[in-house]
């Protein structure tokens, strides 16, 4: 394994790692715990959305994409705070069968109504983007990969909150999920801190294009990749016009705790893994499954190193069992990354002999 920080899993090459002389880098020297505000305060926080509702059947709506985080969430809102949402699943036509059947069964046992939207944007630039990207294999550009996916779940819960008189909306936002902003953070011009605007994002973004031009060379995908760089900047304003109110309950009001929600899945909800899984994390979107693939591949670490540490740093979990999950997560079925690369439409066998060439497995 990698050289790492010596309290957490982050690699001595994490983007912008700064290990001090101990070995510890400043993800955890500078770590606080949250303050979390509590339900009191959460349940008082939303008697004002909650007042100014017009649909009788649903108090509120829940973006929920089937995996971990908005499944506990789901379950959250109905059996803690005793509220009856809409749950909206944005299918990008990349879900497994086994995901699909959890997003059924967990509505059921919670009696929630589901309302499936499916929309294809992801499926018709995917191809183009992976045989653009493998061109000139980087993680810089990686973020082109999965281009199609924000735009059908962006916006999509407002819409139908909006549709159905629901003034609040629950997001599965966790402290977590903020450490995972190295994916977005990779493309930026400058690395520097404080030069991290957008403009810095363009310029990165038109420096990937100039190196490897084929990424900008379809028409529909270009419109896509421009709609994704403007979705937040609509949907705030959504938001505002409609006066909608979204709140993040594991954000910064309940302590998200890993193995209660897994006891959870496991037992209350019934979920399934697939065969050789242990736990509950990744198993989402196939399109995720294969990005953490090759960010692992082309960078050495992924979304398990920084969710693991995070863990560690919120004393959830010990170094040692967070090394030897590490080390599970990583164990790749080559064969579903060639099915997943497949599916996408891309030769897979060709794709992974490329980026062997690039990136020689025995050196990871
Ligand atoms: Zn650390």
């Amino acid at each position: 394994m990698k050289k790492t920080c010596i309290k957490c899993l982050l690699p001595s090459d994490y983007l912008n790692i700064e290990l001090n002389q101990e070995g510890v880098c400043q993800h955890c020297r500078d770590f606080q715990t949250t303050d979390f505000r509590g339900v009191e305060q959460l349940l008082k926080d939303i008697e004002i959305p909650l007042s100014l509702n017009t649909s009788k059947k649903y108090d509120c709506v829940v973006g929920f994409s089937g995996g971990r985080d908005s499944t506990y969430l789901l379950w959250y809102v109905v059996k803690v705070l005793k509220l009856r949402p809409l749950a909206v699943f944005s299918d990008d036509l990349f879900i497994p069968e086994i995901a699909l059947e959890n997003i059924a069964s967990t509505c059921k046992i919670l009696g929630v109504d589901l309302r499936a939207i499916k929309h294809n944007n992801l499926k018709r630039c995917i191809k183009h983007h992976l045989n653009a990207w493998i061109k000139r294999p980087v993680p810089e550009s990686l973020m082109f990969i999965n281009v199609g996916e924000r735009i059908g779940y962006e916006r999509l819960v407002e819409l139908e909150a909006i549709k159905e008189g629901v003034k609040l909306i629950w997001g599965g936002r966790t402290p977590i999920q903020e450490e995972e902003k190295y994916k977005a953070e990779l493309i930026k011009f400058s690395q520097s801190p404080g030069r991290q605007g957008k403009v810095d994002w363009i310029m990165g973004y038109l420096k990937q294009v100039i190196l490897n031009p084929s990424l900008a060379a379809n028409l529909f995908c270009l419109k896509v990749q421009y709609q994704e760089f403007m979705v937040g900047k609509w949907k705030k304003k959504l938001i505002l016009k409609n006066n909608l109110t979204i709140i993040h309950p594991f954000y910064d009001y309940v302590h998200w705790k890993e193995d209660e929600i897994e006891n959870l899945l496991f037992n209350d909800l019934q979920w399934k893994v697939p065969e050789g899984k242990t736990n509950t994390s990744r198993f989402g979107c196939e399109v995720d499954s294969l990005r953490q693939y090759l960010f692992y591949r082309t960078l050495g670490y992924n979304d398990t190193n920084v969710d693991l540490s995070y863990l560690i740093r919120d004393g959830q979990i010990t170094r040692e069992a967070a090394k030897l999950k590490l080390e599970e997560s990583l164990d790749f079925s080559e064969e579903y990354i060639v099915y997943i690369l497949n599916k996408a439409g891309v030769k897979g066998e060709k794709f992974i002999k490329k980026l062997e060439k690039k990136y020689p497995s025995k050196t990871i």
